[in-house]
């Protein structure tokens, strides 16, 4: 069942927060809906503009619906993370999302808040929200890298007037956390306090934080002994502080780096560990168990585990339907 993100939201708000999970390839769609019908979770599917252009826009969207098809009790929503207007305007025409974000947060506030205006009212004559981004995270998200000192936190004297000028559906905002395998280390995460302020001036406006994966160190230690070279010492997003941000109105919670991890670890492992194996298809099918299992514990956590049934009966006799 494909919805809104909208609808998801007002569902969420406060009580869970939606995992929004980046696709790339087919074991990763089949993992995400696998989880998601087990967990029976609501589920955000997301594409960035790199991962649509990777083979060609038609073929990963056909595999989410596809999937969306054999899984038909998941309740999802199909959104573009990251967009430009070039890749939102032709996400709004190809009528498969549900929902697209503008990220212009690169830019000063004020062309921030034009770029995201003009695609809001484009995106809403076809009832698509919009999530924009106020505020920069650090690290590598698609092919554009952001060096530390370069980030900047939302700064929360500007959220409503953001808000409000944009009429954007929900807010990206940078709170601590960053793109890509490289989030913490020592004693940094997620700043609490402007989180706090951010939500005591946008009650009831649902925010989302990028960069939500944990990044296990095992993981990483585990490939750097078959042969990888990944920095070690770091870590993500822990899994109190991800509890904790709901409550503050985070309703969406990214993860990509975590897939991505997984994978490399598997394949790695594998082929060093088998070096006259090359059939992909054995480490393949170990890769979309084992990502399942990690995102039914991430559904969890967020505690949009067993959360579908509402929505499909609130959809079934509500003024969505
Ligand atoms: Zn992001």
């Amino acid at each position: 069942m494909k919805l809104s993100t909208k609808v998801l939201f007002q569902e969420c708000y406060g009580k869970y927060a939606l995992p929004a999970v980046n696709v790339f390839t087919l074991e990763q769609v089949m993992a995400v809906f696998h989880a998601a019908d087990k967990e029976d979770s609501p589920v955000i599917i997301q594409t960035t503009p790199v991962a649509r252009d990777y083979s060609h826009p038609k073929v990963l969207l056909e595999m989410i619906e596809s999937a969306g098809k054999i899984y038909p009790n998941v309740v999802y929503a199909i959104h573009l993370d990251h967009g430009i207007e070039s890749h939102i305007y032709d996400a709004l025409e190809s009528g498969k999302y549900t929902s697209v974000m503008i990220d212009a947060s690169h830019d000063d506030f004020e062309t921030n808040i034009n770029r995201t205006h003009k695609v809001v009212l484009a995106a809403h004559q076809k009832g698509i929200p919009v999530e924009a981004e106020l505020g920069v995270l650090s690290g590598v998200e698609d092919d554009e890298k952001v060096e530390g000192d370069k980030a900047r936190f939302t700064n929360p004297k500007e959220v409503v007037e953001f808000v409000n000028s944009t009429g954007c559906d929900s807010l990206a905002i940078a709170v601590g956390t960053s793109h890509g395998a490289y989030k913490f280390t020592g004693d940094q995460g997620i700043n609490f306090e402007i989180l706090a302020e951010i939500q005591k001036r946008l009650p009831g406006f649902p925010l989302v934080l990028h960069g939500g994966s944990s990044v296990n160190p095992l993981e990483i230690n585990t490939i750097n002994k078959f042969g990888g070279e990944l920095e070690t010492g770091c870590r993500g997003v822990s899994d109190s502080e991800l509890q904790r941000a709901i409550a503050y109105g985070v309703c969406k919670v990214n993860i990509a780096t975590d897939l991505r991890v997984l994978w490399t670890r598997i394949h790695r492992s594998f082929f060093h560990l088998q070096p006259k194996e090359f059939d992909p298809l054995i480490p393949g099918r170990e890769y979309q168990k084992q990502a399942s299992e990690m995102l039914s514990e991430k559904f969890e956590l967020l505690g949009a585990s067993q959360k579908g049934k509402q929505i499909r009966e609130l959809i079934y006799t509500s003024e969505y339907n």
